[in-house]
């Protein structure tokens, strides 16, 4: 089978220095392995998609020369798609209405003693639906246990660590979960490189790909960066857009975090050439067990 990588921000602000690690991790592992990089814009939500944002991306993918193979791929034109997806569940009885607010909804045991989120006001039926409804999977209490290339064995019992999960939101907005997994298998993606936050999703992703039939991916978790707080650099704690006028400079910081340490005749050079060195010495196994890194470590 070959490889199929992807890079898929969402457009909600500029790449920051942690996103660019990502997407050159995604890249050069894709390469590694002989395979494919796509490039998908998650603009599903499109309340939190930022005027000028997919544009600032694109051009800092360019400027950082990661070439991506094929079209690019945006997910609001499927969000129907997404929504009927959604539905079919209802109708097979793996996913309910639910018009509880996080509020409202409340740890419970269930059979087999697991303790999880479960919507309270039997929201199934249509008379006890107040208001708008978000669409959730019902969390059976299946372990869902997979191995990350990077972080290991994970293990998760899926009503424990996760109760009945949104797939639809409130304002009718296809979830990250849904949109994620089915843009994935849309794509024909094989491997899954993104930042460790996101590893606790995993397992609805994996249990999402079950129920719906589709292939599950290899995961591989890269620690993520955080500023001297701890935090993870989002838009949210401030990071600053990246630099595309320094790149070259930039690209051997990208690849210091990665845990490569580019030779000194290549100081100086295009983003591109050190990438090509990357691909024939990148090990991603140098990162094992690390979590998270430091931006001003380096
Ligand atoms: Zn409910």
């Amino acid at each position: 089978m070959t490889y199929i990588g992807r890079f898929a921000p969402s457009p909600t602000g500029s790449l920051h220095i942690g996103s660019l690690v990502t997407a050159v991790g995604s890249y050069i592992h894709a390469k590694q392995f002989g395979g494919k990089w796509v490039l998908r814009i998650e603009d599903i939500d499109q309340i939190r998609t930022a005027p000028g944002a997919t544009d600032s991306i694109l051009k800092t993918l360019d400027a950082y020369q990661l070439e991506w193979d094929g079209e690019i791929r945006y997910q609001s034109p499927e969000t129907k798609h997404y929504i009927k997806v959604a539905e079919k569940l209802i109708l097979q009885g793996l996913a309910f209405k639910c018009s509880c607010s996080r509020k409202k909804l409340k740890m419970v045991n269930n059979d087999s003693n697991a303790i999880g989120i479960r919507c309270q006001s039997n929201c199934w039926t249509e008379e006890n639906q107040l208001g708008p409804t978000s669409i959730r999977v019902i969390a059976d209490s299946s372990n869902i246990n997979f191995v990350d290339y990077l972080q290991g064995i994970q293990k998760c019992n899926l009503f424990n660590c996760m109760g009945d999960y949104v797939i639809v939101r409130r304002d009718s907005v296809p979830s990250y979960h849904l949109a994620t997994v089915l843009s994935d298998d849309l794509q024909g993606i094989t491997t899954i490189v993104r930042g460790i936050d996101l590893l606790e999703l995993t397992a609805i992703h994996i249990h999402l790909q079950q129920i719906l039939r589709l292939q599950t991916p290899n995961y591989l978790h890269l620690p993520v960066i955080v500023n001297s707080k701890g935090q993870k650099l989002s838009k949210q704690t401030g990071a600053a857009p990246v630099d595309n006028t320094d790149t070259t400079n930039i690209a051997v910081k990208v690849l210091n975090y990665l845990g490569l340490q580019a030779p000194k005749e290549l100081i100086g050079s295009q983003p591109k050439e050190l990438w090509n060195w990357a691909i024939k010495n990148w090990d991603p196994k140098i990162l094992n067990n690390k979590k998270q890194l430091k931006i001003d470590t380096l």
